[in-house]
């Protein structure tokens, strides 16, 4: 991938990526490294810092000491070095977006577009976020007045899924340090790179030394030491709920304060009385953008019966018609799948569909492309119709260009039907019936409803799951009250 390319010039091929601790670039305590590979050639191309809880430590130690400067700074001073950090996404943003693009599998014009722009944004929102922060006060007739105090909480810790690397790292950190807190994060060690770039970024725009402490590596290595870590008092997490669990077994025990955002299994559902052409085009975007990985996809299809055939053959045709391939071409729709190991999960789900009695409508294997991403991780978007509600494929998270098409008769139905999951993150639903949609949003059991749309998303807007995907939420004054202490002061008059 990285020869043919002179967009890369900027860009070292196997570069070591390095740990970004008390304001500079260390190669981890072990020295040793993981072999980060291109998910589109299957080439390793850099390598990750293998670190441990010795660079935990010493992140936590650059932080602690970096707390009282960076807590006892003016709002405003703290929200001038966030919006030049965000200035300089905003200028690299080619640059990152090649890098995630490489890192993650994802095509390029997504991450030019979509994904950078939004990490930038995250900066951008929680640097002005916390200049218009403010809480209550509570007064007792003229006996006595209480006002809520909210203080940053310390040293936090951060840790963030491969899926949409920058975007959702950006998203933890932002409103951490926007509140004042100082932070080690830990992002994917399938896709460290731009976490590594971010932290030059954080270098060239000025952050205090310490403030931010970025430790490469393993999750059960890097990620359970920060989590087991006594005086890193909160946890933010983002990625799959079973390693959700894993961290709130041991936190919890500690009383952490948790952020918790997991996997999903989220209904799209199409009712008969939608505007048709939307539908199928917002539902193909919904079902493989990021090759379906994206917690927020629809990958259970639900199509009222008396439209269910007509929206197959539609919705079949236009999936059949995306571009699958090299990520840094234009005309690619659906890229890499980010790792081996993810690609044989995709995989092993079509045999578990097969063997369940799924009809396999378009996709269902792995695809080769001919030239540099001969031995890339690529799978065909795959439409199955035929399993009911209770069967694996329609139960398990499989975060893949894998979706299922199912008829309903009734709205009682498609409601037990999209509910009938552990998971509860997103629902989209197609209908221009007012009515319908404000019932069926109160009834579905998720944290997220989106009306004749997807992924439109208002960053003030509170973000997570309930059920298994997750406890807490992000976003807007959510993610900065996760981030203080609240402290009620009653003064008698
Ligand atoms: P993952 O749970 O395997 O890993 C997520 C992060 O946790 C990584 O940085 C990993 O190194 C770390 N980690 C792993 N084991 C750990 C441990 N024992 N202690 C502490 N940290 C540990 O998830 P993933 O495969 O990277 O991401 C995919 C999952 O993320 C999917 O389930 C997806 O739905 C979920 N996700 C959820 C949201 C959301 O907002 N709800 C957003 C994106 C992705």
């Amino acid at each position: 991938m990285l020869r043919n390319c002179s967009a890369l010039s900027r860009f070292e091929p196997m570069e070591k990526i390095l740990n970004y601790i008390n304001g500079a670039l260390l190669a981890p305590i072990s020295n040793e490294f993981i072999d980060n590979i291109n998910p589109s050639t299957g080439e390793v191309y850099s390598y990750c810092p293998d670190s441990d809880e010795r660079d935990v430590a010493l992140a936590y130690d650059a932080a602690a000491a970096a707390f009282p400067a960076w807590s006892n700074m003016s709002v405003n001073e703290r929200s001038n070095i966030l919006l030049k950090i965000s200035r300089l996404i905003e200028e690299r943003n080619d640059e990152l977006a090649l890098a995630e693009s490489i890192d993650q599998g994802k095509p390029l014009w997504l991450a030019k577009l979509g994904e950078i722009p939004r990490a930038k944004s995250n900066i951008h929102f929680f640097a002005t976020a916390i200049e218009h922060f403010a809480s209550e006060s509570h007064a007792m007739g003229n006996h006595a007045i209480n006002y809520t105090l909210r203080t940053p909480i310390g040293v936090v810790g951060c840790i963030s899924p491969w899926n949409l690397p920058l975007y959702l790292f950006t998203w933890k950190i932002a409103p951490a340090l926007a509140s004042g807190n100082c932070v080690v994060a830990k992002p994917s060690e399938v896709t460290p790179m731009t976490a590594y770039l971010f932290s030059k970024i954080c270098i060239d725009a000025g952050l205090p030394q310490g403030v931010l402490n970025i430790v490469h590596g393993l999750g059960p290595k890097v990620g359970s030491a920060m989590v087991a870590h006594e005086k890193i008092t909160a946890i933010s997490f983002t990625g799959g709920t079973k390693t959700g669990a894993e961290i709130a077994r041991i936190a919890a025990p500690m009383f952490k304060k948790l952020s918790l955002e997991l996997g999903g299994k989220n209904p799209n559902i199409v009712f008969a009385d939608c505007d048709f052409e939307k539908t199928v085009k917002e539902s193909v975007r919904a079902s493989f953008t990021n090759q379906g990985e994206i917690c927020l996809c629809g990958s259970r299809i639900y199509i009222e019966r008396s439209i269910y055939e007509k929206f197959k053959i539609e919705f079949v045709a236009q999936v059949k018609a995306l571009t699958i391939g090299d990520p840094l071409h234009e005309s690619t729709k659906v890229g890499a799948i980010v790792s081996k190991l993810h690609f044989d999960k995709v995989l092993s789900y079509v045999s578990i569909a097969k063997e369940e009695g799924g009809n396999i409508l378009t996709g269902g294997k792995a695809y080769k492309p001919e030239g540099n991403c001969a031995n890339g991780y690529f799978i065909e978007p795959t439409v199955i119709e035929g399993l009911g509600s209770e069967c694996r494929t329609n139960q398990e998270e499989i975060f893949g260009p894998l979706v299922t098409l199912q008829p309903f008769d009734t709205e009682q139905e498609v409601l037990e039907m999209a509910n009938s999951t552990p998971y509860g993150l997103a629902c989209i639903l197609f209908t221009e019936n007012l009515s319908k949609a404000h019932r069926v949003a109160a009834n579905i059991k998720s944290g997220i409803v989106w009306v004749n749309c997807w992924l439109l998303r208002d960053l003030r807007t509170p973000f997570g799951g309930v059920k298994q995907s997750g406890v807490g939420r992000e976003g807007g004054w959510e993610a900065l009250k996760f981030f203080t202490e609240t402290k009620n002061v009653c003064i008698k008059i």
